[in-house]
C-alpha cells in the first residue's frame, strides 16, 4: 500500500503540487466530503490507475448546503477516511478547514446556469453555487490533469462539465458509475441515516429504477408519463417515502423528454423519513429497441 500524506494547509499542499508538476507526475483528483465508502473509493481506484499520484480532497462544503440542510449533522470520520483513501491508492488527502476555505473577505463565487435550474437546483437553492464555487478553488489549488465524479450525482458532473468548458480550466472530468450495495441501493454517506426500516423503505428508490428499466427495454414503453405514473406507484404502499422528483431527461441537456426516442437519464429525489436520497439510471441509446434488434 502506498503512504498516504494529509495536509490542511493549503500553502504546504501548494508547495507538494508544484513539486509533483516539476517531477513530471500526472494528478487525478477526486472532490469528496467524506465519510467515504465503496463509491468514492471506486473513483480514487480509478484516478490511481490513470495517474502517477491521487489526492482525495475531504471538505463538507457549508457553501452547498441549504439553512434547514444537514450540514451539522453531516457524518464525519477523518481517520477512517485516511484509511479508505489509502487502501484504494491515494497518495494525498486534503482536508481544509471551513476558515482556510472561506477565510474572513471570502467574496467570490462561481455559477454556472441554465444546466442549475432544474431537478436538485429546483429543490436546492444555492446548491449548485457552492458546489462550483468549491470545485473551482480545489482545481485552482491542486492543479489535476483528471478530476473524478460520480455518476451517482449526474447533475453535478453535467455542471461542472458547464463550469470547466465556460471557463476553459485545463482539467478532463471522467465521470465514474454509481456502485450499489448488493441489495441495489446506491451507497451514500447518508445511507447513514437510515433506520432499519427507512433503509427497507429506501430500497424502492433502485427498484422503481428497475422498473422503469423493465419497462422500457422489455416492454417498449417510450412514453414518459407512463412511466413516471408506473414508478410513482412503487411508493404509494411506502409512507416512509415522500417523492420530491421522479423526471427522465436528455442525458445531455437534461432537459424533460415527453417520449424516448434514443439516450434517456431517469432521476429521482425520495425523502426517506427525514433523509433526502437522490438515484438515477442511464438508458443508452436504442436500449428500449433491443427486443427487435
Ligand atoms: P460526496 O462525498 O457525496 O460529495 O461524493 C463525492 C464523489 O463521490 C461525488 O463525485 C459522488 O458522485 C461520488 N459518489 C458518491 N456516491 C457514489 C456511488 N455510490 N457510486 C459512485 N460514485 C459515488
Amino acid at each position: 500500500m502506498k503512504i498516504l500524506q494529509q495536509l490542511n494547509d493549503i500553502k504546504a499542499t501548494r508547495a507538494l503540487i508544484k513539486e509533483w508538476h516539476q517531477a513530471g507526475y500526472s494528478i487525478g483528483f477526486v472532490p469528496t466530503m467524506g465519510y467515504l465508502h465503496e463509491g468514492h473509493q471506486s473513483l480514487i481506484t480509478r484516478a490511481a490507475a490513470e495517474n502517477d499520484k491521487v489526492i482525495v480532497s475531504v471538505f463538507v462544503n457549508p457553501l452547498q448546503f441549504g439553512p434547514e440542510e444537514d450540514y451539522g449533522s453531516y457524518p464525519r470520520d477523518l481517520k477512517g477516511d485516511q484509511q479508505r483513501a489509502a487502501q484504494a491508492g491515494a497518495d494525498l488527502l486534503f482536508a481544509p478547514t471551513v476558515a482556510q476555505m472561506y477565510p474572513e473577505g471570502f467574496e467570490t463565487f462561481v455559477t454556472a446556469y441554465g444546466v442549475t435550474d432544474k431537478l436538485e437546483g429546483a429543490t436546492r437553492p444555492g446548491h449548485f453555487r457552492g458546489v462550483t464555487t468549491v470545485v473551482a478553488k480545489l482545481f485552482n489549488i491542486l492543479q489535476p490533469q483528471r478530476a473524478y465524479f460520480g455518476q451517482k450525482d449526474a447533475q453535478q458532473v453535467a455542471v461542472i462539465r458547464q463550469m470547466v468548458r465556460d471557463l476553459n480550466m485545463p482539467v478532463t472530468i471522467i465521470p465514474c458509475p454509481i456502485i450499489r450495495e448488493a441489495d441495489g441501493l446506491a451507497k451514500s454517506s447518508r445511507n447513514t441515516y437510515l433506520t432499519a426500516a427507512e433503509y427497507q423503505a429506501a430500497l424502492s428508490l433502485s427498484q422503481s429504477l428497475k422498473l422503469a428499466e423493465t419497462l422500457i427495454q422489455t416492454d417498449n414503453i417510450v412514453a414518459v408519463e407512463q412511466l413516471k405514473k408506473a414508478m410513482t406507484a412503487c411508493f404509494s404502499s411506502i409512507p416512509l417515502a415522500r417523492i420530491d422528483y421522479i423526471k427522465i431527461v436528455d442525458p445531455i441537456s437534461l432537459e424533460e423528454l415527453a417520449v424516448i426516442t434514443d439516450s434517456c437519464l431517469i432521476l429521482l429525489a425520495v425523502y426517506i423519513g427525514k433523509t433526502r436520497l437522490i438515484d438515477n439510471l442511464l438508458i443508452e441509446g436504442r436500449g428500449y429497441t433491443k427486443k427487435e434488434e
